[in-house]
This record gives structure tokens, C-alpha cells and sequence, in this order.
């Protein structure tokens, strides 16, 4: 489906991130974990990019992506964009998709891969899914993780979630985990880990040392979903 809408809101959610909101078009379905691709126009210059959507298929009111701002281009294009703007939308596309089917999942996410399991993650929840989810999100700092308030508010409502954080290039005073994640940190985290599905999102490098890492840990690509974020 394409379409055209206006940006009905703009949310800073780092320094360096934020999530714009549209109109949900009547007839737009899709899964948790797809993505959209959003055409820019500046003058008479068109660019497009894929953005996975961070909102959940169970909020009807509107769609929302959530770009990382990098400076370049695109990214200035869409960071100077204020509510009223237009964007040409066409989707949904992906496979790596939730829908209940699995009784425990694992979502690993490097950076901004953590959209796709937002949306999961809110899925499930709204849903009152009895799926088990493990949240397991690498950043650098403090000030690179994105949603942890709405986190926090989903699992209130979720018993059934967790998320496990942790900081690559975190400051002093970070108490939790520093880790890349690797084989002892998903065998500390999931001794149950070889009955889990996982989805496996982020940029193309952390998302191949994942692939290897569960590939040595003798996970099937059965259980694997993945998505490169290819851009990045
Ligand atoms: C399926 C899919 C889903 C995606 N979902 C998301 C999402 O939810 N959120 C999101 O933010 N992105 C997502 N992406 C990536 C997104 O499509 C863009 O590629 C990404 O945001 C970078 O776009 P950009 O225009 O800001 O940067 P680009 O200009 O495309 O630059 C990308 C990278 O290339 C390098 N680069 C490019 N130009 C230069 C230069 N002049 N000097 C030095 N380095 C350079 C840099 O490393 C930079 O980080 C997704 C991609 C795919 C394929």
C-alpha cells in the first residue's frame, strides 16, 4: 500500500533519535517487527529510506518511525520536518514478524535495531500475550537508550517481560552490564535459551556476530529471525 500523510507529531526520544508520528491510513495492516519506506521531497529532489515501525499494530489511531539523526542528508530532511509535513509511505515489507506464535522469545537489538522489538513488545502486550519475552538491547551510553520509560510502563502491564540492558561505552557511575552480547551473557541471562525464538535486530555487523555467536551456540536458523539494518 502507498500513501501520503502529514506528520501529526514529532518526539525527541535521544539526543540523536526521534519518532515521528502519522495518521494511520484506514486499510493499513501490518505485523509487528515490518517496515515502511518514507519518500522525502526537498525542492525537486526525492529520497527514500526504511524505517521499521515503532509503533504496534494494536495502536489504530497512527503509525510512528524512529530515526536515528546521523547528519547526513536524508537525515537533515527529515530532522527539519514539522507537524503538517508531508511523506510518501509504502508498505508494510519484512519478514522478521510477531504474531503470538511462540511460546518464549529472545529479541536482541544493537542501536536503533530496538524499533522492531518496541513494536513486539507492545504488541504482545496489548494483546495480553502469555508469550515470555527477554528484551536484551546494546547501546553505547546512558544517553543512546531509546524507551525505557515506555519500557518500564510495559512491564508493569507485562509480566511475562524483561529487559536486560547493557553499555558498551557506559560512564562511571553505569552499576549494570558492559558487555557486547556474546555466548556467556545469553546463557547467564537464558539458561533457557535453546527453547527460545529469536529475533535478532541492529546494524549489519552486530547483527552478523549474532548470527555467528547463535550458530556456535547451536541454534538453528529455524529459530532465527533477523534484520539488518543496511544504511548503517
Ligand atoms: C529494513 C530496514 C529497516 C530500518 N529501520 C530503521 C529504523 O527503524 N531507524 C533508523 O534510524 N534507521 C533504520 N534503517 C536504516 C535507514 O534506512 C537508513 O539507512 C539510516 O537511518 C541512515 O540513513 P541516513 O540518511 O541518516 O544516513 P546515510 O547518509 O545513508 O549514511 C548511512 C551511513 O553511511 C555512512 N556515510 C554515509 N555518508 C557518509 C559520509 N559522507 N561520510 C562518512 N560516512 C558516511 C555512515 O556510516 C552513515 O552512518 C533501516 C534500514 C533497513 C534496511
Amino acid at each position: 500500500m502507498e500513501f501520503e500523510e502529514a506528520v501529526t507529531e514529532i518526539i525527541k526520544r535521544t539526543y540523536n533519535a526521534k519518532s515521528f508520528r502519522f495518521k494511520r491510513p484506514d486499510g493499513f495492516d501490518f505485523k509487528a517487527g515490518q517496515y515502511i519506506t518514507v519518500t522525502l521531497k526537498s525542492n525537486e529532489k526525492k529520497m527514500s529510506k526504511a524505517f521499521t515501525l515503532s509503533s504496534s499494530p494494536t495502536e489504530k489511531d497512527h503509525i510512528e518511525f524512529t530515526k536515528k539523526l546521523t547528519g547526513h542528508e536524508y537525515s537533515n530532511m527529515l530532522d527539519s520536518m514539522e507537524v503538517g509535513d508531508t511523506a510518501l509511505m509504502k508498505g508494510p515489507f519484512g519478514k522478521m514478524t510477531f504474531e503470538g506464535e511462540y511460546e518464549k522469545i529472545a529479541l536482541l537489538s544493537g542501536g536503533i535495531g530496538i524499533t522492531p522489538m518496541i513494536s513486539i513488545c507492545k504488541y504482545s502486550t496489548d494483546m495480553k500475550l502469555s508469550t515470555n519475552i527477554m528484551l536484551i538491547c546494546s547501546d553505547k551510553t546512558e544517553q543512546d537508550m531509546l524507551f525505557t520509560e515506555e519500557l518500564e510502563e510495559m512491564k508493569k502491564q507485562n509480566p511475562n517481560l524483561t529487559v536486560f540492558n547493557t553499555l558498551t561505552r557506559a560512564s562511571e557511575s553505569w552499576t549494570g552490564c558492559r558487555e557486547r552480547i556474546c555466548e556467556s551473557m545469553i546463557i547467564r541471562q537464558l539458561p533457557d535459551y535453546a527453547e527460545r525464538v529469536f529475533y535478532v535486530c541492529g546494524p549489519p555487523p552486530m547483527v552478523d556476530s549474532m548470527m555467528e555467536m547463535l550458530h556456535n551456540m547451536n541454534v538453528p536458523d529455524s529459530m532465527i529471525h533477523k534484520e539488518s539494518l543496511i544504511g548503517y
